[in-house]
Protein backbone atom coordinates (compact mmCIF):
# COMPACT_ATOMS: atom_id res chain seq x y z
CA UNK A 1 0.00 0.00 0.00
CA UNK A 2 1.12 3.68 -0.75
CA UNK A 3 -0.04 5.84 1.77
CA UNK A 4 2.50 8.80 2.14
CA UNK A 5 1.71 9.25 6.12
CA UNK A 6 4.44 11.54 6.39
CA UNK A 7 3.66 13.59 3.32
CA UNK A 8 0.19 13.87 4.71
CA UNK A 9 0.73 15.01 7.90
CA UNK A 10 3.38 17.35 6.59
CA UNK A 11 1.10 19.24 4.54
CA UNK A 12 -1.11 20.42 7.14
CA UNK A 13 1.70 20.68 9.99
CA UNK A 14 0.05 17.37 12.50
CA UNK A 15 2.69 16.29 15.25
CA UNK A 16 1.84 12.37 15.66
CA UNK A 17 -0.31 9.41 14.37
CA UNK A 18 -0.93 7.14 16.44
CA UNK A 19 -2.03 3.29 15.23
CA UNK A 20 -3.68 0.99 17.77
CA UNK A 21 -4.62 -2.78 16.74
CA UNK A 22 -5.92 -5.47 19.55
CA UNK A 23 -6.99 -8.36 17.62
CA UNK A 24 -8.67 -9.57 20.76
CA UNK A 25 -11.53 -7.06 20.92
CA UNK A 26 -11.34 -6.26 17.46
CA UNK A 27 -10.24 -2.67 17.85
CA UNK A 28 -8.38 -0.56 15.09
CA UNK A 29 -8.24 2.79 15.90
CA UNK A 30 -5.81 5.56 15.13
CA UNK A 31 -5.21 8.50 17.23
CA UNK A 32 -4.62 11.96 15.30
CA UNK A 33 -2.75 14.76 17.36
CA UNK A 34 -2.57 17.90 14.74
CA UNK A 35 -1.37 20.53 17.77
CA UNK A 36 -0.50 20.73 21.61
CA UNK A 37 1.02 23.92 21.28
CA UNK A 38 -2.15 25.78 23.33
CA UNK A 39 -2.77 22.77 25.30
CA UNK A 40 -3.68 19.09 25.30
CA UNK A 41 -5.13 17.59 22.10
CA UNK A 42 -8.61 17.36 22.93
CA UNK A 43 -11.06 15.84 19.98
CA UNK A 44 -14.01 13.41 19.91
CA UNK A 45 -13.70 9.70 18.49
CA UNK A 46 -15.66 8.56 15.80
CA UNK A 47 -16.53 5.17 15.08
CA UNK A 48 -17.54 5.11 11.72
CA UNK A 49 -17.24 1.83 8.70
CA UNK A 50 -14.68 3.21 7.02
CA UNK A 51 -13.70 1.25 3.50
CA UNK A 52 -9.98 1.34 3.51
CA UNK A 53 -7.59 2.63 6.06
CA UNK A 54 -6.70 5.67 3.57
CA UNK A 55 -10.30 6.96 4.40
CA UNK A 56 -9.77 6.68 7.93
CA UNK A 57 -6.44 8.39 8.80
CA UNK A 58 -7.27 11.10 6.00
CA UNK A 59 -10.45 11.64 8.24
CA UNK A 60 -8.45 11.66 11.48
CA UNK A 61 -5.86 14.14 9.88
CA UNK A 62 -8.93 16.36 8.82
CA UNK A 63 -11.16 16.22 11.76
CA UNK A 64 -8.24 16.56 14.38
CA UNK A 65 -6.42 19.67 12.34
CA UNK A 66 -10.23 21.46 12.61
CA UNK A 67 -10.40 20.92 16.50
CA UNK A 68 -6.77 22.78 16.65
CA UNK A 69 -8.52 25.87 14.68
CA UNK A 70 -11.47 25.25 16.66
CA UNK A 71 -9.90 25.61 20.31
CA UNK A 72 -7.33 28.66 18.84
CA UNK A 73 -10.60 30.52 17.53
CA UNK A 74 -12.78 29.65 20.52
CA UNK A 75 -9.88 31.09 22.88
CA UNK A 76 -9.35 27.51 24.73
CA UNK A 77 -6.18 26.58 25.72
CA UNK A 78 -6.55 22.84 24.19
CA UNK A 79 -4.93 21.63 21.22
CA UNK A 80 -6.44 19.70 18.21
CA UNK A 81 -6.66 15.80 18.10
CA UNK A 82 -9.04 13.24 17.08
CA UNK A 83 -9.55 9.53 17.22
CA UNK A 84 -11.27 7.47 14.40
CA UNK A 85 -12.43 3.70 15.22
CA UNK A 86 -12.60 1.31 12.08
CA UNK A 87 -16.44 -0.49 12.72
CA UNK A 88 -20.13 -0.21 12.69
CA UNK A 89 -21.34 1.39 16.11
CA UNK A 90 -23.96 -0.52 15.81
CA UNK A 91 -22.47 -4.14 15.12
CA UNK A 92 -18.89 -4.36 16.48
CA UNK A 93 -18.63 -1.77 19.44
CA UNK A 94 -17.99 -3.89 22.56
CA UNK A 95 -17.16 -3.00 26.19
CA UNK A 96 -13.92 -5.17 25.47
CA UNK A 97 -13.31 -2.83 22.18
CA UNK A 98 -14.53 0.52 24.57
CA UNK A 99 -11.70 -0.55 27.59
CA UNK A 100 -9.00 -1.44 24.78
CA UNK A 101 -9.46 2.07 23.41
CA UNK A 102 -9.20 3.92 27.12
CA UNK A 103 -5.75 1.86 27.41
CA UNK A 104 -5.01 3.29 23.86
CA UNK A 105 -5.47 6.49 25.68
CA UNK A 106 -3.89 6.09 28.23
CA UNK A 107 -0.96 5.43 26.66
CA UNK A 108 -0.22 8.89 25.36
CA UNK A 109 0.14 10.39 28.92
CA UNK A 110 -2.96 13.00 28.45
CA UNK A 111 -1.50 14.14 25.36
CA UNK A 112 -4.98 13.41 24.04
CA UNK A 113 -8.36 13.30 25.56
CA UNK A 114 -10.76 11.54 24.39
CA UNK A 115 -14.85 12.50 23.75
CA UNK A 116 -17.50 11.69 22.43
CA UNK A 117 -18.35 12.26 18.40
CA UNK A 118 -20.11 10.52 15.45
CA UNK A 119 -21.00 6.36 16.58
CA UNK A 120 -20.18 7.09 20.21
CA UNK A 121 -22.43 7.97 23.03
CA UNK A 122 -22.09 9.25 26.34
CA UNK A 123 -22.29 5.59 28.35
CA UNK A 124 -19.17 4.89 25.99
CA UNK A 125 -17.15 7.34 27.41
CA UNK A 126 -18.01 5.28 30.66
CA UNK A 127 -16.60 2.08 29.43
CA UNK A 128 -13.49 4.15 27.88
CA UNK A 129 -13.31 5.36 31.00
CA UNK A 130 -12.11 2.24 32.59
CA UNK A 131 -9.58 2.16 30.42
CA UNK A 132 -7.85 5.66 31.03
CA UNK A 133 -8.34 8.64 33.11
CA UNK A 134 -7.83 11.12 30.24
CA UNK A 135 -11.98 11.68 29.22
CA UNK A 136 -13.73 14.71 28.88
CA UNK A 137 -17.26 15.27 28.49
CA UNK A 138 -18.58 12.36 31.08
CA UNK A 139 -22.05 12.30 32.51
CA UNK A 140 -22.75 15.44 34.67
CA UNK A 141 -23.45 12.98 37.63
CA UNK A 142 -19.58 11.52 37.13
CA UNK A 143 -18.51 15.10 37.27
CA UNK A 144 -18.44 15.83 33.73
CA UNK A 145 -20.04 18.35 31.86
CA UNK A 146 -22.63 15.78 29.65
CA UNK A 147 -23.87 15.48 26.60
CA UNK A 148 -21.92 17.98 24.58
CA UNK A 149 -24.72 17.27 21.62
CA UNK A 150 -27.12 20.01 23.44
CA UNK A 151 -24.50 22.72 23.81
CA UNK A 152 -23.23 22.65 20.06
CA UNK A 153 -26.90 22.94 19.09
CA UNK A 154 -27.66 26.07 20.79
CA UNK A 155 -24.08 27.35 19.77
CA UNK A 156 -25.42 26.84 15.77
CA UNK A 157 -28.75 28.48 17.00
CA UNK A 158 -26.80 31.63 17.92
CA UNK A 159 -24.79 31.53 14.88
CA UNK A 160 -27.13 31.23 12.51
CA UNK A 161 -29.16 34.34 14.16
CA UNK A 162 -26.01 36.25 13.12
CA UNK A 163 -25.93 34.73 9.79
CA UNK A 164 -29.39 36.36 9.19
CA UNK A 165 -28.52 39.47 10.72
CA UNK A 166 -25.70 39.31 8.26
CA UNK A 167 -27.89 38.33 5.24
CA UNK A 168 -31.18 40.17 6.25
CA UNK A 169 -30.47 42.75 8.55
CA UNK A 170 -32.77 40.95 10.98
CA UNK A 171 -31.63 37.65 13.30
CA UNK A 172 -35.18 36.42 13.65
CA UNK A 173 -35.65 32.87 12.75
CA UNK A 174 -39.40 33.37 12.72
CA UNK A 175 -41.02 31.96 9.38
CA UNK A 176 -37.34 31.20 8.19
CA UNK A 177 -37.19 28.23 6.19
CA UNK A 178 -34.37 25.88 7.52
CA UNK A 179 -33.21 22.49 5.77
CA UNK A 180 -31.42 20.16 8.28
CA UNK A 181 -29.67 17.16 6.70
CA UNK A 182 -29.05 14.61 9.52
CA UNK A 183 -31.42 14.63 12.56
CA UNK A 184 -28.78 12.49 15.56
CA UNK A 185 -28.11 14.16 18.23
CA UNK A 186 -27.14 17.37 17.43
CA UNK A 187 -29.90 17.60 14.63
CA UNK A 188 -32.47 16.69 16.86
CA UNK A 189 -31.65 19.51 19.57
CA UNK A 190 -31.45 21.89 16.93
CA UNK A 191 -34.79 20.97 15.18
CA UNK A 192 -36.57 21.47 18.68
CA UNK A 193 -34.56 24.72 19.55
CA UNK A 194 -35.86 26.30 15.87
CA UNK A 195 -39.41 25.05 15.84
CA UNK A 196 -39.23 26.84 19.34
CA UNK A 197 -38.13 30.11 17.36
CA UNK A 198 -40.91 29.83 15.12
CA UNK A 199 -39.09 28.61 12.12
CA UNK A 200 -40.20 26.32 9.36
CA UNK A 201 -38.10 22.96 8.94
CA UNK A 202 -37.24 20.56 6.51
CA UNK A 203 -35.20 17.55 7.44
CA UNK A 204 -33.98 14.85 6.18
CA UNK A 205 -31.71 11.74 7.47
CA UNK A 206 -30.36 8.26 6.13
CA UNK A 207 -31.49 6.52 8.90
CA UNK A 208 -35.67 6.66 8.92
CA UNK A 209 -35.94 5.63 12.42
CA UNK A 210 -34.36 9.27 13.50
CA UNK A 211 -36.93 11.02 11.49
CA UNK A 212 -39.99 8.67 13.06
CA UNK A 213 -38.80 9.76 16.80
CA UNK A 214 -39.44 13.65 15.32
CA UNK A 215 -42.46 14.85 17.02
CA UNK A 216 -45.43 15.46 14.64
CA UNK A 217 -46.47 18.80 16.54
CA UNK A 218 -42.78 19.92 15.05
CA UNK A 219 -44.57 20.33 11.24
CA UNK A 220 -41.56 19.51 9.85
CA UNK A 221 -41.52 18.31 6.36
CA UNK A 222 -39.36 14.98 5.58
CA UNK A 223 -37.43 15.24 2.27
CA UNK A 224 -34.93 12.34 0.85
CA UNK A 225 -31.21 12.67 1.84
CA UNK A 226 -30.84 14.13 -2.03
CA UNK A 227 -33.64 16.18 -1.85
CA UNK A 228 -32.31 18.27 1.10
CA UNK A 229 -29.43 20.34 -0.47
CA UNK A 230 -32.00 21.19 -3.49
CA UNK A 231 -35.07 22.34 -0.89
CA UNK A 232 -35.74 26.26 -1.46
CA UNK A 233 -34.79 27.74 2.11
CA UNK A 234 -32.82 30.58 4.20
CA UNK A 235 -30.69 28.05 5.57
CA UNK A 236 -29.33 25.06 4.85
CA UNK A 237 -27.73 23.26 7.96
CA UNK A 238 -25.35 20.32 7.37
CA UNK A 239 -25.85 18.45 10.63
CA UNK A 240 -24.45 14.91 9.07
CA UNK A 241 -20.79 13.71 8.10
CA UNK A 242 -18.69 16.22 6.39
CA UNK A 243 -18.04 17.15 2.83
CA UNK A 244 -21.18 17.60 1.94
CA UNK A 245 -20.15 20.97 0.06
CA UNK A 246 -18.80 19.75 -2.94
CA UNK A 247 -18.63 19.86 -6.95
CA UNK A 248 -22.44 18.26 -7.23
CA UNK A 249 -24.33 20.01 -4.42
CA UNK A 250 -22.72 23.12 -4.91
CA UNK A 251 -24.99 23.27 -8.09
CA UNK A 252 -27.84 22.07 -6.37
CA UNK A 253 -28.19 24.49 -3.05
CA UNK A 254 -30.68 27.10 -3.43
CA UNK A 255 -29.90 28.64 0.22
CA UNK A 256 -28.85 32.25 1.01
CA UNK A 257 -26.88 30.62 4.15
CA UNK A 258 -24.87 27.61 5.57
CA UNK A 259 -24.46 27.20 9.04
CA UNK A 260 -24.66 23.80 10.88
CA UNK A 261 -22.86 21.28 13.00
CA UNK A 262 -21.47 18.81 10.68
CA UNK A 263 -17.62 19.29 10.60
CA UNK A 264 -15.28 19.98 6.74
CA UNK A 265 -18.31 20.25 5.20
CA UNK A 266 -16.42 21.99 2.50
CA UNK A 267 -14.93 18.66 0.47
CA UNK A 268 -12.10 21.15 -0.56
CA UNK A 269 -11.36 25.12 0.51
CA UNK A 270 -12.41 25.94 -3.17
CA UNK A 271 -16.17 25.83 -2.58
CA UNK A 272 -15.79 27.74 0.68
CA UNK A 273 -14.29 30.66 -2.19
CA UNK A 274 -17.39 29.14 -4.72
CA UNK A 275 -19.92 29.62 -2.83
CA UNK A 276 -18.52 33.83 -1.39
CA UNK A 277 -18.61 34.28 -5.43
CA UNK A 278 -22.49 33.37 -5.40
CA UNK A 279 -23.21 34.89 -2.48
CA UNK A 280 -23.99 32.22 0.10
CA UNK A 281 -22.77 33.54 3.16
CA UNK A 282 -20.83 29.99 4.84
CA UNK A 283 -20.55 30.02 8.48
CA UNK A 284 -17.13 28.47 8.82
CA UNK A 285 -18.28 24.92 10.63
CA UNK A 286 -15.39 24.40 13.72
CA UNK A 287 -16.69 28.47 14.63
CA UNK A 288 -20.47 27.87 14.80
CA UNK A 289 -20.06 24.07 16.51
CA UNK A 290 -17.85 25.07 19.03
CA UNK A 291 -20.20 24.69 21.71
CA UNK A 292 -20.07 21.11 22.80
CA UNK A 293 -16.23 21.99 22.94
CA UNK A 294 -16.54 25.08 24.87
CA UNK A 295 -18.79 23.41 27.20
CA UNK A 296 -16.47 20.82 27.73
CA UNK A 297 -13.46 23.05 28.29
CA UNK A 298 -15.32 24.16 31.24
CA UNK A 299 -15.01 20.83 32.77
CA UNK A 300 -11.39 22.13 33.42
CA UNK A 301 -11.93 24.96 35.53
CA UNK A 302 -15.29 23.53 37.45
CA UNK A 303 -17.88 23.20 35.49
CA UNK A 304 -21.15 25.29 35.58
CA UNK A 305 -23.55 24.66 33.07
CA UNK A 306 -24.79 29.05 33.29
CA UNK A 307 -20.72 29.81 32.85
CA UNK A 308 -20.66 27.09 29.84
CA UNK A 309 -23.68 28.53 28.64
CA UNK A 310 -22.34 31.94 28.55
CA UNK A 311 -19.25 30.87 27.14
CA UNK A 312 -21.35 28.97 24.27
CA UNK A 313 -23.12 32.19 23.75
CA UNK A 314 -20.15 34.10 22.68
CA UNK A 315 -19.84 31.73 19.37
CA UNK A 316 -22.21 35.04 17.78
CA UNK A 317 -19.47 37.12 18.62
CA UNK A 318 -16.88 35.00 17.34
CA UNK A 319 -19.07 34.70 14.35
CA UNK A 320 -19.33 38.34 13.94
CA UNK A 321 -15.57 39.01 14.02
CA UNK A 322 -15.03 36.09 11.39
CA UNK A 323 -17.79 38.03 9.11
CA UNK A 324 -16.08 41.71 9.41
CA UNK A 325 -12.35 40.25 9.03
CA UNK A 326 -14.41 38.77 5.63
CA UNK A 327 -15.62 42.08 4.44
CA UNK A 328 -12.74 44.45 5.44
CA UNK A 329 -10.58 42.04 3.25
CA UNK A 330 -12.99 40.82 1.10
CA UNK A 331 -11.88 37.45 1.71
CA UNK A 332 -14.25 34.36 2.06
CA UNK A 333 -15.65 33.55 5.54
CA UNK A 334 -13.16 30.17 5.68
CA UNK A 335 -10.03 32.05 5.11
CA UNK A 336 -11.48 34.57 7.75
CA UNK A 337 -11.39 31.90 10.45
CA UNK A 338 -8.36 30.29 9.23
CA UNK A 339 -6.33 33.51 9.51
CA UNK A 340 -7.73 33.98 12.72
CA UNK A 341 -7.16 30.85 13.75
CA UNK A 342 -3.90 31.02 12.72
CA UNK A 343 -2.77 34.57 13.99
CA UNK A 344 -3.63 32.83 17.58
CA UNK A 345 -1.28 29.77 17.40
CA UNK A 346 1.19 32.16 15.53
CA UNK A 347 1.17 34.11 18.95
CA UNK A 348 1.04 31.70 21.60
P1 LIG B 1 -24.98 11.58 15.13
O1 LIG B 1 -24.26 10.35 14.69
O2 LIG B 1 -25.80 11.52 16.36
O3 LIG B 1 -25.94 12.09 13.95
C1 LIG B 1 -25.58 12.12 12.62
C2 LIG B 1 -26.87 11.84 11.83
O4 LIG B 1 -26.63 12.10 10.45
C3 LIG B 1 -27.34 10.39 11.94
O5 LIG B 1 -28.70 10.36 12.30
C4 LIG B 1 -27.11 9.83 10.53
O6 LIG B 1 -28.04 8.84 10.16
C5 LIG B 1 -27.27 11.08 9.69
N1 LIG B 1 -26.65 11.05 8.38
C6 LIG B 1 -25.43 10.58 8.01
N2 LIG B 1 -25.23 10.80 6.70
C7 LIG B 1 -26.35 11.43 6.23
C8 LIG B 1 -26.74 11.94 4.96
N3 LIG B 1 -25.97 11.84 3.89
N4 LIG B 1 -27.96 12.54 4.86
C9 LIG B 1 -28.77 12.65 5.93
N5 LIG B 1 -28.43 12.20 7.16
C10 LIG B 1 -27.26 11.59 7.30
O7 LIG B 1 -23.89 12.73 15.21
P2 LIG B 1 -23.99 14.15 15.96
O8 LIG B 1 -23.30 14.04 17.25
O9 LIG B 1 -25.36 14.68 15.85
O10 LIG B 1 -23.01 15.03 15.02
C11 LIG B 1 -23.43 15.50 13.75
C12 LIG B 1 -22.28 16.25 13.10
O11 LIG B 1 -21.90 17.35 13.93
C13 LIG B 1 -21.00 15.43 12.90
O12 LIG B 1 -20.34 15.88 11.74
C14 LIG B 1 -20.18 15.78 14.13
O13 LIG B 1 -18.79 15.58 13.91
C15 LIG B 1 -20.52 17.24 14.27
N6 LIG B 1 -20.33 17.75 15.62
C16 LIG B 1 -20.99 17.18 16.67
C17 LIG B 1 -20.82 17.69 17.94
C18 LIG B 1 -21.54 17.11 19.13
O14 LIG B 1 -21.59 17.78 20.18
N7 LIG B 1 -22.13 15.94 19.03
C19 LIG B 1 -19.97 18.80 18.14
C20 LIG B 1 -19.34 19.39 17.05
C21 LIG B 1 -19.53 18.86 15.78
Amino acid sequence: MDLDLFGMMRKEGHEALHVFSDPESGLRAIIGIHSTKLGPALGGCRMWPYRVTEEAVQDVLHLSKAMTYKAAVADLSLGGGKAVVIGDSTKDKTEALLVALGRCVESLNGKYLIAEDVGMTLQDMESIHRGTSHVAGRAREKGGSGDPSIMTALGVLEGMKVCLEEVFGDPSLKDRVVAIQGVGKVGTHLTQLLHGEGARLYLSDLDSERLRKIPGSLKATITSPEEIYSVPCDLFAPCALGGVINEQTLQLLRCRIIAGAANNQLADKQYGSRLYERGILYAPDYVINAGGLINIACEFSGYSPDRALARVRGIADTLRKVFTLSKREGIPSYQASDQMAQDRLKLS
